[in-house]
């Protein structure tokens, strides 16, 4: 038997094959239906994912595997062979192969004789195992086209492995303080539900009088006295029976206990977030009684900001205010990092806090001792510059403030780059007064996001006007809604495998008395924001589903209508009953409406989640629309009740000229498969498109190649319906 030969790179490929999580008894259940497949494809007893560890392998998913008594030894492994090569191994017969003929696996109970395996590498080309697949008797009709399926099929574990990993990636990356907070001067903890530490920073240490490394073994009653404890346990046990600390009502005086028995005034904030159903606390910890003014300190609370130390809000006014009052003037930056959302919601809030210190303090190292540095708003910054009045010098300043938060930073073992967009106004010039001061930075902050990330804009009279011309237009808004100048365009939506028309997505458009036919680009960021797309979501829903029950009594039985939602829905009213009431009005089934929503709207709200829930349970379709695009949306589609995912059309346009498009759609497409979930393609404009997604697997299309959006009596024109004739159904090779 020849043993296989250890790789190159050996120990850089047991650390990538490590960053799995896989093991003899962590399987992966993703994997389970890829192995399926292949042994039914290639009409074998036995497949598996096998994964090649030090000196033995292990399987990550098997079907038709005997069980114990196995040689799993590296040594044995046909796998072990596979990885050492590139494309696919393929042993007809092992009995007649030298390296195989004597292995214990072909002369023992298993009696392996075909064998063909292909290696699966991690995202930096390690081989970590096989997919293989493997009979008793011997084959010798494994074609090329064969090989190419195989390949295919290793492709798609290989994609599913990667997801894993970045899911345990992140999983980890939430526990552990990050590097920033790590070295904040404010003490913190995170503890859980039951008051066991998880982490503390090194000031909450030294606090108590505790190297960082005693943390984990310590509760945080062991940190308070006697008397003490039970109002502790009764303060996390209504946070936990709340799912919140919104609103609770802290005991009036809390005390620390040191190692050495010493106690403390202690002054705290609480935050709790939900992860995995489970809440997690994080405490801000300050020793009051260490203050010698007592006084002193809680002005000092009062004016700080808990998580970065700098100015709050408040005193930010305040001190603007008194800039104000002498003579020499002064001047507003404010600052708003670029997407924080998005790396709180992919890389978790402990590398969001650690960015938002690192921030304060690169911002505190540029100040001048007479400056003020505050934190305004979740990711919003602000610097108070006295004596500044000129624009170009305040302009220098926000560059300054901007390069240096867009230094390279290093949180939470992660490489992070933020980008800040800047706002500035200066006093007198702009505003004789600190409210209108820093209501003409926010006008001009607005400005220099909307030109993009990293920007940064100079106040100007301008921009008040534009403030104003916006109030207008959200008046003109009120009275499209009063005069009926909404109309619904209706877009096809076509079944892969016939042809056939199956349904329309419902698009809003606007006929302004002035400007002619306005497209959702023009007024939807408008409505959103406003107080009427509560109003507006309920016309569109009301009139979709009139539109379609019309359809469907007139020669569409089937039709389905999709109908965007806005996020305003979900908070005002109660869209489950207001969806149910539509439906009962028109006399739909549930079946006739899907509602398509967007990441936006659906991330990480319980009460969204809710809602979904019971329609989807209703009935009704639930889109998950312009997937692909977010990050959240893998999580998702396992926590949310959907129906379908509308792969979204930059997908699409790219699959022809480029590779990776092609395979993300193929992914995507998978995914969905995996989810139970049906796929519909967007912005389907040609016919080598069409055709690619019909092999893909995709289910229906929509795009300008089946019909733009149109209103709806030219819609049943073009589809035959809705006309007194009867439909006799429509195929794409018409159109
Ligand atoms: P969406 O939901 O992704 O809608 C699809 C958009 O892609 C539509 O733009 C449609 O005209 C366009 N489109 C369709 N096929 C093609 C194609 O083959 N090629 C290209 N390049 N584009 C195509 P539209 O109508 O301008 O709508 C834009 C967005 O506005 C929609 O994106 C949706 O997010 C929002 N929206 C539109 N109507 C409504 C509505 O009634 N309610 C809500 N809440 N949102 C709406
Ligand atoms: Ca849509
Ligand atoms: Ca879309």
């Amino acid at each position: 038997m020849k043993c296989p030969p250890a790789l190159p790179m050996e120990t850089e490929r047991l650390a990538a094959l490590a960053e799995y999580g896989l093991g003899s008894d962590r399987p992966l259940p993703s994997l389970d239906v890829v192995v399926r497949i292949a042994a039914h494809m290639f009409e074998v007893p036995v497949a598996a994912v096998n994964m090649v560890g030090d000196d033995h392998v292990f399987f990550a998913a098997a079907t038709g595997f005997a069980g114990d008594g196995v040689d799993m030894s590296r040594d044995a492994s046909f796998c072990a062979h596979a990885i050492l090569q590139d494309g696919v191994m393929v042993v007809p017969d092992a009995t007649l192969d030298d390296r195989f003929h004597d292995n214990p696996l072909v002369t023992g109970d298993t009696q392996v004789r075909f064998y063909a395996g292909v290696p699966l590498l991690s995202a930096g080309g390690h081989a970590l195992g096989a997919l293989c697949v493997i009979d008793t008797k011997a084959h010798h009709d494994f074609s090329a086209d064969d090989r190419e399926r195989l390949r295919e099929l290793a492709r798609m574990a290989a994609d599913r492995m990667e997801l894993r990993r970045v899911e345990l990636f992140i999983e980890r990356d939430r526990r552990p303080f990050a590097e920033p907070e790590r070295r904040s001067p404010t003490a913190m903890i995170r503890f859980d539900e039951h008051g066991t530490i998880l982490d503390w920073n090194d000031a909450a240490a030294m606090l108590y009088g505790y190297a960082v490394a005693d943390g984990p073994d310590l509760t945080l009653e062991l940190l308070a006295p006697e008397r003490d404890r039970a109002g502790l346990r009764d303060l996390i046990a209504r946070a936990v029976a709340a799912g919140s600390v919104d609103g609770m009502t802290m005991p009036p005086e809390v005390h620390g206990l040191r190692r050495d028995g010493t106690e403390f005034l202690l002054g705290f904030s609480l935050f709790c977030w939900r992860e995995n159903g489970v809440l997690t606390f994080n405490a801000h910890l300050q020793d009051l009684s260490a203050l010698r003014d007592e006084k002193d300190a809680l002005k000092r609370l009062a004016g700080a900001d808990v998580l970065t130390g700098v100015a709050n809000r408040i005193s930010f006014y305040r001190n603007a205010e008194a800039a104000l009052t002498c003579p020499l003037g002064a001047a507003v930056v404010i600052l708003d990092l670029d997407g924080f959302k998005d790396v709180n919601d992919t890389l978790g809030h402990a590398v969001g806090d650690g960015i938002l210190c690192d921030v304060a303090r690169r911002l505190t190292a540029l100040a001048r001792p007479d400056d003020t540095v505050a934190r305004i708003g979740a990711d919003e910054f602000a610097l108070l510059l006295r004596g500044v009045t000129d624009t170009a010098d305040a302009r220098r300043f926000a560059d300054a403030a901007a390069a240096a938060i867009a230094e390279p930073m290093v949180v939470g073992g992660f490489d992070v780059r933020v980008t800040a967009c800047c706002g500035v106004a200066v006093a007198p010039q702009h505003a004789q007064e600190a409210l209108s001061l820093i209501g003409n930075a926010d006008l001009a902050l607005s400005r220099a996001k909307h030109n993009g990330p990293g920007q940064a804009f100079v106040f100007v009279a301008a921009l008040r006007m534009e403030a104003v011309a916006r109030r207008v237009y959200n008046i003109e808004l009120h009275r499209a809604v009063s005069d009926g100048e909404f109309v619904l365009f209706y877009q096809p939506q076509v079944d892969f495998a016939d042809g056939s028309l199956t349904g329309a997505e419902a698009l809003i458009r606007w006929r302004h008395p002035q400007r002619g036919l306005l497209s959702p680009a023009a007024f939807l960021p408008a409505l959103e924001r406003g107080p009427l797309a509560p109003t507006v979501g309920a016309w569109i829903l009301d009139e979709a589903c009139e539109q379609a029950a019309f359809w469907r009594r007139n020669g569409a039985p089937g039709f389905r209508m999709g109908v965007n939602l806005f996020g305003a829905q979900f908070r005002v009213g109660n869209i489950v009953d207001e969806v149910i009431a539509v439906l009962d009005r028109h006399g739909l089934p549930p079946q006739a409406l899907e509602l398509e929503v967007t990441e936006n709207i659906v991330l990480d709200d319980d009460a969204v989640l809710d809602s979904l829930q019971r329609l989807h349970e209703y009935g009704v379709g639930i889109a998950f629309d312009d997937f692909g695009t977010g990050y959240a949306s893998i999580s998702l589609l396992r926590r949310y009740p959907l129906s379908r995912i509308k792969i979204d059309r930059s997908f699409v346009q790219g699959m022809v000229q480029s590779g990776r498009d092609a395979s993300l759609v193929r992914a995507l497409v998978d995914m969905a498969r995996s989810f139970d979930l049906r796929t519909i393609a967007e912005g389907v404009e040609t016919v080598p498109q069409c055709d690619g997604l019909r092999q893909l697997g995709c289910d229906e299309g929509q795009g300008y190649l089946f019909g733009v959006p149109m209103p709806a009596r030219e819609f049943g024109e073009r589809f035959d319906i809705g006309l007194g004739d009867e439909w006799v159904g429509w195929n794409v090779n018409r159109a």
